[in-house]
């Protein structure tokens, strides 16, 4: 069993990639399996200089310690590039000159070329079949089911300025690293079904997966990635884990609130139940309170 935690650098860890990360960490120990870490920096516009460092910092200041060196996937490129490489030469991908504005025509959802569009950077995208009808068991959302043609279309593997999307780099990488438990956010739920068609085309081991409640803020939103006001503090693990270990839904009492750190993640470890992880999304208000009032 091997699991990893794959954040972007987009900003400081937050109180949802913190529970992305002990959640996939718990899982991975819990089972005596190995867990990685990824820095995914495949989108120079959304990343933050100096991020990934303070990511990582704080990952090591909570504990949270990976079992192999830190994979970049700056530095991936060839593995992306093989893997466009074999889908081009299967027919499987093309080269697509449509603007924005011509997808945004057709709903958003990409089936075929404006006849006659020409770009000097194409972007490149999967073609994906009529009917490719996904689905899979989540191990808390339960039976998850897309129809990608319908729903998604023919979606974007490396992008007109040229970046590698998410979709085929979390791909490549998750099958080169042997990750058999992709353990993340809720917010990833709805982009696994077009994971799982890649990795049908490539060819590649299908891991588990389990999506972990999301935290919204006050407005029901998403937290942002970049949210500093809910930054977790890495000179105060302990208050944020034992936050993070109730809005894992797991039982307060379990954890020793006085312990220095490596007790309590080793009690951590010990008392994991993925069966009693919550669904639904959580409000980052009531986790403040948590934090501040350990004991409650
Ligand atoms: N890099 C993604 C994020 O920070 C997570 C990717 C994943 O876990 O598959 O949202």
């Amino acid at each position: 069993m091997r699991g990893r935690f794959a954040p972007s650098p987009t900003g400081e860890l937050h109180f949802g990639s913190l529970l992305a990360a002990f959640g996939s960490w718990l899982a991975a120990r819990s089972a005596g399996g190995e867990w990685l870490v990824r820095v995914e920096d495949v989108d120079g516009a959304r990343e933050v200089p100096g991020a990934a460092d303070s990511q990582l910092r704080t990952l090591a200041a909570f504990g949270l310690a990976p079992d192999g060196p830190v994979e970049y996937q700056s530095r991936r490129g060839h593995l992306y590039a093989a893997a466009l490489g074999r889908l081009l030469d299967a027919g499987l991908a093309f080269e697509c000159h449509c603007s924005r504005a011509d997808v945004a025509a057709a709903g958003g959802v990409h089936r075929a070329c404006r006849p006659g569009a020409r770009r000097p950077d194409p972007a490149v995208r999967l073609r994906v079949p009529d009917g490719s009808r996904v689905a899979f068991d989540d191990a808390v959302h339960g039976h998850v089911a897309e129809d990608v043609d319908r729903r998604v279309g023919d979606f974007v593997l490396r992008r007109a300025d040229g970046w590698w999307a998410y979709q085929l780099a979390v791909v490549v990488d998750d099958a080169d690293q042997g990750i058999t438990d992709v353990v993340r956010g809720a917010d990833l739920l709805d982009s696994t079904p077009r994971q799982l068609l890649l990795q049908r085309m490539l060819g590649l081991p299908r891991p588990r997966y389990l999506h972990l409640p999301l935290v919204l803020d006050e407005d029901g939103h998403k937290l942002s990635k970049s949210r500093a006001s809910l930054a977790v503090d890495p000179a105060a693990p302990v208050p944020a884990l034992l936050a993070a270990w109730r809005a894992l839904g797991q039982a307060p009492r379990a954890l020793p609130g006085d312990a220095p750190l490596d007790a309590l993640l080793a009690a951590a470890v010990r008392a994991f139940a993925p069966g009693r992880l919550p669904a639904g999304p959580l409000a980052a208000t009531a986790l403040h309170t948590a934090a501040a009032t350990p004991d409650a």
